[in-house]
């Protein structure tokens, strides 16, 4: 049985309500069954249509929940996005049989808010902007009824992003608004928000490009952007207190978060400036991959989850408590379909309506991996081209089985998707916690294998012995696309800090040849290779690890650097050159891996010598000899005699050669990268 539509219409605005008799019409063919309980989820009805949220169909308003549970369902209207009494409340039609409840109302309701209030046995829960709300007010408390179409910036309809062959061919910059731009020298006027990116031209104090020309400049093709959707830890009423977070705090994930916006109150200005900065990175040929957060939520109790379906998208303990594999208080239940549902429709939706190339999922783990799979294949349907990858671990155990998580280890059952490789990571630079720990390229023997591992993608590679291995124990890519490369990420201590604490004694200018070799072995590595926003001009935080709420004075990248360090500057732009000219760096499957790759026996500590050969993957190089070289001291390799061009040597970089030799007995200076081309 349908509740009964009341219409507890009060105002005056012309609104009437229209008949919404949808689920009537449909009792008879769909059968479902019933929970018993609340917490009965598996028997929930579910619901994938994507109209849930608001739906503008002409002048007929179609609002729509899903709460399987309710007693009641009522749509408050407002007039404002913070503050005022509702100008209305109409009580909701249920559709039992998907668990949704609709009222479609029509009227001049464009520009006004609107929030649900779900009934649960009997009580009333506060007011929620639901999950699916496209546009809010400040704070994102109230949905707001705008037209989407109406946030298209010009040419919008004709906007797309980079085409790649392969996903090896990308280099992901990761990014956070607020570190790119804010810093006094940045010479941006758009400080911290999305339309930064929209300014050409600017200069740092010492006349160096900052800004979308920096990026053009050092050459990456993707930005990866730290969580850009609606979070909670910022007050958008209060910009001026220059209030910093991370943003991993979800609130409303299908709007863009407002304090990134030029004005937090009007619920345009955020969508159309987050289009406006992805059409500019579009139009500098840049893709924009999204961090998305989908695995918890900020707060629990309160949540937009809990406020629609209590207990229903939080995993749950066996005594009933949520469970907490994110480590922020909760996790969702990416295994119960209608969060499966959400989050499909939500990556289908980033990328129709802001032409998001990608996604980089935030402990993936904690999801399954059928959900991973779904999402592959629907963003895969909507774009070829698109990116997806995550953090192959949860924060702490979950419910969901071990063998149902989308894990790293899991990776070869989830051919759509990439992994970051923490085994690179830890071995070329140590350990990620433990901040004095030195790595392969700081010189600490014993993590040989494991950067051998990291150099082939984390593919099954014959002469790798993966019992040597550090970390994962075999090598659980089935082709290199799978995995990410990286030293160092917004979490944790940047690499300048790391190299600081793990390199007692030593100077800036020998930390920064471990820096390059560092960088060379994730830039020369199968697989895709990603960096951490500002490691290019070498980026400090100032000692703060888990800087997810520090200042601007922590965070901010301070442009001035650039050209202090221009030196470094270049020869990551060197690195990155090098990779896109030569196709040997990207080879797309673990077989030509297997048959390129060839490790030279070599018995000594911090020095890993091997050459891509065969023309790997169409390389205008016949063979390439790669000589890293982590010891404190010069160390000697022999290469076979042969008209080599130097590429690398000495920490500096030239993919158009520093000159030739002939092979024989080569010294590699401490803490650098000797490589060698051949063109036949
Ligand atoms: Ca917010």
């Amino acid at each position: 049985m349908n509740k009964i539509l009341i219409n507890l219409c009060v105002a005056g605005a012309g609104m009437a309500l229209v008949a919404s008799c949808q689920g009537t019409a449909n009792n008879e063919t769909v059968m479902t069954t019933q929970p018993e309980s609340i917490t009965d989820y598996a028997n929930y009805p579910t619901y994938d249509g994507e109209d849930l949220g608001l739906v503008i169909d002409g002048i007929v308003y179609k609002f729509k929940l899903w709460s399987p549970m309710a007693d009641s369902v009522a749509v408050n209207i407002y007039e404002n996005g913070l503050g005022g009494a509702a100008v209305s409340r109409h009580e909701m039609l249920a559709d039992k049989t998907r668990g949704t409840w609709s009222a479609d109302l029509k009227g001049d309701l464009m520009g006004k808010f609107y929030t649900f209030q779900v009934m649960i046995d009997g009580n009333w829960l506060d007011e929620t902007p639901g999950v699916w709300a496209k546009a809010v007010g400040v704070n994102g408390e109230r949905a707001a009824i705008i037209d989407l179409k109406t946030t298209d910036p010009e040419g919008w309809e004709l906007d797309k992003g980079p085409v790649l062959e392969h996903n090896t061919d990308a280099v992901l910059y990761e990014m956070h608004h607020r570190d790119f731009s804010i810093h006094e020298n940045s010479g941006i006027t758009n400080k911290g928000k999305f339309v930064a990116m929209v300014e050409n031209g600017t200069l740092s104090s010492n006349g160096e490009s900052t800004g979308i020309d920096h990026l053009k400049e050092l050459g990456v093709t993707h930005v990866h952007i730290l969580p850009s959707y609606d979070y909670n830890s910022v007050d958008e009423t209060q910009l001026a207190s220059n209030k910093y977070n991370w943003g991993y705090d979800p609130i409303n994930y299908n709007v863009p978060e407002g304090s990134y916006s030029t004005n937090p109150a009007c619920p345009q200005t955020r969508i159309r400036e987050m289009k406006m900065m992805i059409q500019a990175l579009h139009n500098a040929g840049i893709g924009v991959v999204m961090d998305v957060v989908y695995n918890h939520t900020g707060i629990t109790q309160g949540s937009n989850f809990e406020l629609t379906a209590p207990g229903y998208y939080y995993r749950q303990r066996e005594d009933g408590s949520f469970s907490d594999a994110s480590g922020c208080g909760n996790e969702t239940a990416s295994d119960r379909t209608q969060m499966r549902n959400f989050m499909i429709n939500s990556i289908k939706y980033w990328m129709n309506e802001y032409h998001i190339d990608g996604f980089r999922f935030d402990l993936m783990a904690i999801h399954d991996i059928e959900t991973m799979n779904a999402i592959a294949e629907v963003a895969n349907a909507i774009n070829p081209n698109v990116i997806i990858y995550g953090e192959g671990w949860t924060a702490s155990d979950s419910p969901l089985p071990v063998e149902r998580r989308a894990l790293k280890e899991h990776v070869n059952k989830m051919p759509g998707i990439a992994v970051f490789s923490d085994d690179i990571r830890d071995a070329v630079k140590g350990h990620y916690s433990n901040v004095e720990d030195p790595g392969f390229a700081s010189g600490k023997p014993g993590n040989e294998e494991t950067v051998k591992f990291g150099i082939v993608g984390a593919t099954a590679h014959p002469q790798i012995d993966f019992a040597k291995c550090n970390n994962s124990k075999f090598g659980y890519a089935n082709q290199p696309v799978q995995v990410v490369n990286y030293v160092s990420c917004h979490d944790d201590p940047c690499l300048t800090d790391k190299l600081k604490k793990s390199m007692p004694g030593t100077t800036e200018d020998e930390r920064i040849a471990v820096a390059k070799l560092a960088q060379t072995i994730v830039f020369t590595s199968q697989g895709i290779p990603f960096m951490f926003a500002g490691e290019e001009v070498y980026r400090t935080k100032k000692g703060v690890h888990n800087s997810y709420n520090s200042p601007d004075s922590i965070n901010a990248i301070d442009w001035g650097r650039k050209s202090r360090y221009r030196d470094l500057f270049d020869y990551y732009r060197g690195l990155i050159n090098m990779r896109k000219l030569h196709p040997a760096f990207r080879m797309t499957t673990a077989e030509e891996v297997a048959k390129n790759i060839v490790f030279d026996e070599v018995d000594t500590d911090n020095l890993i010598s091997y050459s891509i050969k065969n023309n790997a993957n169409g390389d205008s190089w016949n063979e390439i000899k790669v000589i890293l070289n982590g010891a404190a001291k010069a160390n000697e390799v022999v290469v076979p005699a042969g008209d080599w061009k130097i590429i690398v040597k000495d920490g500096k970089i030239s993919e158009t050669g520093l000159g030739m030799c002939d092979g024989g007995k080569l010294t590699v200076a401490p803490r650098t990268a000797l490589i060698l081309a051949k063109e036949k």
